[in-house]
């Protein structure tokens, strides 16, 4: 195991499009969900057979911000009791503007947290407000100017095809965005999830998004704009300065082993991924009574595995062998395969060279389908 996630599911307002554990107006539960958290790390950490180099650690959400220091000590403290953190390069945590000051940056750096991921999203306050993002611009600003001195580390998130950010807008706040002293750019298609308040207002047809070409276009622009500015992709939505991709990040793609803890939290052991349960009550709950909080299971054929590997392995621009796309086809579809890979490069969305292959950013930017269509 490399890499931990800690998931933290409390937020100070729920955005309409987002389809995460999170939970607004939930803080009461903050002490009781940080004890759970702290018995999930020590049972589980008692129940490995051999020492463990953990190289990552990934605070997500939710907003991780808002985990009261004393608390965050607390679980640093249980941490370093339980697994040997020696090893460690990357300590991340997600930021929301608005939730953040210098003093607690300086805290998080006391504990050996080394990176911080900002949630920007936008900067077009107008549009996050009808989006019930309740956050501006200006929070940004503040949080990446008292961040210099404190974290040489920071990404941030966009996001692309917000309803009410048009395509000027977006490049207008991407070009104040690279002069920013930061080191990473996340970089995400608005992504309409089932059942949240954002999928239902689509149906409603009281939001207007931004057609896809449109937008295949813009990521397409701001792949070169942000290369020009010194942030090179490596992976469909991440693009570094140099020495600053994401070393957790890749060790998702790189399908090393993880482990997840917390409500809803994802763990992967090399052959098998399961999922903690995703209600906060139940979780707690389940923990406290000293039962088992994994409530989802699945061990992934040799197939389902090879399959992961190509669609993980063709989300970064370094792509994969060629030979693993032949070897998940059977002989006689060769042919077919051959076809599909010189239509996909004629339409400009694959290269292929000395074996390997990989998508081009037009490419990337309908991966899925690439992929399926090859696959
Ligand atoms: S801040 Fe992030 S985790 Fe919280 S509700 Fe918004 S998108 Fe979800």
């Amino acid at each position: 195991m490399n890499s931990l996630y800690i998931h933290w599911p409390f937020c100070p307002y729920k955005c309409h499009f987002c389809p995460f554990v999170a939970y607004a107006q939930h803080d009461q539960f903050m002490a009781q969900y940080h004890r759970a958290l702290c018995k999930e790390i020590v049972e589980v950490a008692a129940q490995m057979a051999q020492p463990i180099d953990i190289q990552t650690i990934y605070f997500g959400g939710g907003t991780p911000s808002t985990y009261p220091n004393e608390l965050l000590l607390d679980t640093f403290g249980t941490l370093r009791n339980v697994l040997s953190l020696d090893g460690v390069q990357e300590i991340t945590i997600e930021v929301n503007p608005g939730t953040v000051d210098r003093e607690k940056m300086a805290f998080w750096r006391t504990l050996g947290i080394n990176r911080m991921s900002i949630g920007v999203q936008s900067l077009k306050d107008k549009a996050l407000v009808q989006l019930n993002r309740l956050q501006a611009a200006q929070d940004v600003r503040n949080a990446i100017a008292q961040a210099q001195g404190i974290f040489d580390n920071v990404s941030i998130d966009l996001i692309l095809g917000l309803p009410g950010v048009s395509a000027a807008d977006f490049k207008e706040q991407l070009r104040e965005i690279v002069q920013w002293p930061i080191a990473h750019i996340s970089m995400y298609f608005l992504m309409v999830h089932e059942f949240t308040p954002l999928y239902y207002r689509v149906q409603k047809k009281e939001v207007q998004l931004p057609c896809d070409d449109e937008l295949v276009q813009l990521y397409c622009w701001a792949v070169n704009f942000m290369a020009e500015h010194g942030f090179k992709q490596y992976e469909i939505s991440s693009f570094a300065r140099q020495g600053y991709a994401s070393l957790h990040n890749q060790a998702y793609w790189q399908r090393k082993p993880y482990r997840g803890f917390g409500v809803g939290a994802w763990s992967f052991d090399g052959t098998r991924r399961f999922r903690n349960r995703k209600n906060l009550m139940l979780y707690m709950q389940t923990m406290e009574q000293g039962g088992n909080v994994i409530d989802f299971s699945e061990e992934l054929t040799e197939q389902q595995a090879a399959l992961e590997r190509i669609m993980l392995g063709l989300r970064q621009t370094r792509g994969i062998a060629l030979s693993m796309l032949y070897e998940q086809v059977d002989a006689r579809r060769h042919v077919q395969l051959n076809e599909h890979l010189a239509y996909c490069i004629q339409q400009g969305l694959v290269k292929s060279a000395d074996g390997q292959i990989w998508l081009t950013p037009a490419g990337l930017a309908v991966e899925q389908d690439v992929i399926a269509y090859l696959a």
